[in-house]
């Protein structure tokens, strides 16, 4: 996939016979076309820069998670030794679900701690903005980093080949882990609950098996908490919102939630592509908004060249993790409901521990050509060589993230091949309908009806549509449950678009 920032060289050749008040012109063109790739090449290094920024960011809000957990059990606890002797008396177990709260951040963290070792940054996160000027940072457009963790595109295939026997030889040594101790964080901090008992970890102590040839101290730097950034508890709240998606992506308790959301897309796809084993290439299905990257593996195991797209780090440094370094189905034990005590029927509902993932991603039965693919919907799939290259484009819950759903509209229709197929599941939430403080923030928030027409004027025909009810990351546990009536729709690209 070619970068959006990638350039083509600026073209110098001249005749040699040139007059020379052409030779001027054309020496003034060159020193033009000179500063003008010099101001195209500090606006990519800024980009970069803020790019590693917002990345540093979303690491330490990662990293920060035991920390703000830590900080939320403690404004509990005080609530609780403000209660009279008689008051406490009538809860006396309040105190050990104190013990075991702490024992589950610390799982929690163990998880996150081994996700954030096998994550290879694919920008160098030691760049900072120091030498950029104000004005440079206010033509820049760093607010989509900073707010939405956008970042250039890189696709890679979503599995890499992942042998166990591999994985072993390479695994770190216990003086290695000690090693890294001293330097902050590292899963001997946290309890090993995390990783669920099998015979291959024993065999190892239960240390990281991810090694895959980065793991150095130099290489994890960023590791360090000393190198971390202040992070607004806003930031932690997202990596809390990642471990509830982990539940609707990659727990067996999140297949109700897969039946409602996932299972109408792929029973569509099957029906509408009846004779893909039989043609000599699978057609293709892009899902922009992968999220966590189940929906396009189970796509990819139908028998569809799938690849997922997603621009949020958060997302990416997750799914990466599981798809590519997950090595026995329930591996890990997380404890996703810990964070909020309402609507608790009972504390050991609330401290249940979830294993995932329920399936091996790498034994599920993929299709060849299964990517996952970093970057922003719009900016990626509107360069020119993905113009008709999809048979088939799935959104689920995606479309209202829009700040134009025109823009995403018109995207789809664009990549899409002339008779091909666009399923989608969701609301229309709009994410940016809310945004105080931000008034110059775009946000076309179409109702349903719009959202049909400006589709048929891409091209588009409704060949189904229905209502379906479903929860979206929800505890199914819970006193509380958020439904949504998604629109689900199948459209065809019926011709070339002309508006
Ligand atoms: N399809 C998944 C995730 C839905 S949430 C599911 O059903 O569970 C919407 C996802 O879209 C988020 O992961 C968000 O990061 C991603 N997203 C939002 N805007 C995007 C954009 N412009 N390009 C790519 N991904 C985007």
């Amino acid at each position: 996939m070619i970068s959006s920032s990638e350039m083509t060289e600026p073209t110098t050749a001249q005749a040699p016979e040139t007059v020379t008040a052409v030779a001027t012109e054309t020496e003034m063109s060159r020193e033009r076309d000179g500063e003008e790739e010099e101001k195209i090449r500090r606006q990519k290094k800024l980009e970069e820069a803020l790019e590693a920024k917002s990345l540093r960011r979303i690491i330490s809000a990662y990293l920060n998670y035991p920390e703000a957990a830590e900080e939320d059990l403690k404004k509990w606890e005080r609530s609780y030794r403000k209660l009279s002797p008689a008051h406490k008396a009538l809860v006396p177990h309040y105190a050990l679900k104190f013990e075991r709260l702490k024992r589950c951040i610390s799982t929690n963290s163990y998880f996150i701690f081994n996700m954030l070792q096998a994550f290879e940054p694919p920008i160098d996160l030691s760049q900072d903005l120091d030498g950029y000027e104000d004005s440079n940072l206010d033509c820049a457009p760093h607010e989509k980093y900073v707010l939405d963790e956008r970042h250039d595109s890189s696709c890679q295939p979503a599995l890499t080949n992942n042998c166990a026997h591999e994985e072993e030889s390479k695994s770190l040594h216990d003086s290695e882990l000690q090693k890294k101790d001293t330097n902050g964080p590292s899963p001997n901090n946290y309890s090993e609950d995390a990783r669920n008992n099998d015979d291959r970890y024993d065999c190892d102590g239960g240390q990281l098996n991810h090694d895959h040839g980065n793991a150095s101290l130099s290489a994890h730097d960023w590791l360090d908490p000393s190198l971390q950034t202040h992070v607004p508890l806003v930031d932690v709240d997202k990596v809390r919102c990642i471990i509830r998606n982990i539940v609707r992506d990659w727990a067996a308790e999140g297949q109700r939630e897969r039946d409602q959301c996932y299972k109408p897309i792929l029973d569509e796809l099957d029906s509408l592509f009846p004779d893909r084993q039989k043609q000599s290439t699978p057609p293709s299905c892009l899902v922009p908004g992968a999220g966590l990257g189940r929906l396009a593996l189970e796509i990819s195991c139908l028998g569809f060249i799938s690849q997922g797209n997603e621009f949020s780090y958060y997302m990416m440094i997750c799914s990466s993790f599981i798809l590519n370094y997950a090595q026995v189905p329930n591996e890990w034990t997380i404890y996703p409901w810990i964070h909020s005590n309402c609507n608790s029927l009972s504390d050991n509902d609330q401290l249940r521990p979830v294993s995932i993932p329920d399936i091996h991603p790498a034994s599920a039965g993929i299709t060849e050509g299964f990517s996952m693919c970093g970057g922003d919907f719009v900016e990626v799939y509107n360069e020119s060589c993905q113009a008709g290259m999809w048979d088939a484009v799935v959104t689920c819950f995606f479309i209202d993230t829009a700040h134009n759903i025109i823009e995403y509209i018109e995207t789809i229709s664009k990549i899409l091949k002339d008779g091909g197929v666009w399923i989608n599941l969701g609301p229309l939430l709009y994410h940016f309908a809310d945004t105080y403080g931000h008034d110059n923030e775009m946000s076309i928030e179409l109702s349903l009806e719009d959202v049909k027409r400006v589709a048929s004027q891409y091209g588009f025909e409704i060949e189904k549509e229905r209502t379906i009810e479903t929860t979206y990351t929800t505890n199914p546990r819970s006193m509380m449950q958020n439904r949504y009536y998604t629109a689900f729709w199948t459209m065809r690209k019926k011709c070339a678009i002309t508006t």
